[in-house]
């Protein structure tokens, strides 16, 4: 699968003091619907700016396209929307989207057509002051379409709006990533990343805890919390387990999740009979919610 984005122990420290992303490292592949996940202040929209190059990294490194252009020319070919969308409220929907036509050498017949993927080509000649939250929202999503993108960035989508706005939204990006466009989107709501995500990064004040699919993490195989004395051997042994998919260390706990089924004895005793002795062992079952709210406590 072609590569958009890789992004490589990304790190940005605000004013020598706020450490707001943590050697992030993600890939993103074309056809997916990628979400990044965390509660406010996780450092999701620094994650987006950078990227975009409208913040400038600390450390570590991102690629657009396999390196295969320089940014700002592969920056043309990403459509994001990271602020609130900024039209002329006193002309009409399709007098914006043509404006943003000539602005970037896109051919008019563009408007209509994103205008109907909206849902707003029945609302082109209405001035955007007219227009709801979630209205302005799909106007947005449009002219950050106009020129075809490889891929789509949303930061928070659905903020501020209402449950049908919400909806419209939801099903509008699911359309979207349908038609083949690569989706990235921040969002603080983990009911939107399930619903409409494939891809999840977990972000917790700016660390990585959880990336991979969102079924993966919906697995109901479930993961265990472990605590020893000995971390670095614990890690050494658990990685030679073939049900072990992924383990994450935070302050003293181990977190193990698993690809296959392990049961609680099971692992104890492999452990055991590998030379380490557990001070605590949970297995936990793991709705993508249970572990969102497990992996993002802030206890
Ligand atoms: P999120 O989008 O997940 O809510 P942000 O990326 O906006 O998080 O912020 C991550 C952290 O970086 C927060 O602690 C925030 O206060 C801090 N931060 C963001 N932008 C700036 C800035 N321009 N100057 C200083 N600190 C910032
Ligand atoms: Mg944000």
């Amino acid at each position: 699968m072609e590569t958009i984005l890789t992004i490589t122990n990304l790190n940005k420290i605000f004013n020598k003091r706020v450490h707001a992303v943590k050697n992030v490292s993600f890939e993103i592949k074309k056809g997916n619907v990628y979400g990044i996940l965390g509660p406010n202040g996780s450092g999701k929209s620094t994650t987006l700016g950078i990227v975009l190059n409208v913040v400038n990294k600390t450390s570590g490194d991102y690629q657009w396209f396999n390196g295969s252009l320089p940014t700002h020319e592969a920056l043309k070919k990403v459509g994001a929307i990271i602020e609130r969308p900024n039209f002329y409220p006193y002309m009409t929907a399709e007098e914006n989207l043509k404006l943003v036509c000539k602005i970037k050498g896109i051919p008019y017949s563009k408007v209509f057509e994103k205008l109907e993927l909206v849902g707003l080509l029945e609302r082109k000649d209405s001035k955007f002051r007219t227009f709801s939250l979630g209205m302005k929202q799909r106007l947005a999503i449009a002219s950050a379409l106009l020129n075809d993108p490889e891929i789509l960035i949303l930061d928070e989508p659905t903020n501020g709006l209402d449950p049908q706005g919400i909806r419209q939204i939801r099903d509008l990006i699911k359309l979207i990533a349908s038609q083949g466009t690569t989706i990235l989107l921040a969002s603080h709501l983990l009911d939107e990343v399930e619903k409409v995500c494939s891809h999840v990064v977990v972000l917790r004040y700016g660390e990585t805890l959880y990336h991979g699919a969102v079924d993966g993490m919906l697995s109901n195989e479930g993961f265990f919390e472990l605590k020893s004395d000995n971390i670095v051997l614990l890690k050494e042994r658990l990685q030679k387990h073939t049900a072990v998919k992924d383990i994450k260390i935070e302050e003293d706990k181990v977190f193990v999740y698993l690809k296959d089924h392990l049961e609680a004895d099971e692992l104890n005793q492999y452990l055991f009979e590998n030379g380490i002795i557990l001070q605590h062992l949970v297995k936990r079952k793991n709705s993508l919610e249970e572990q969102f709210l497990q992996l993002t406590k802030t206890n």
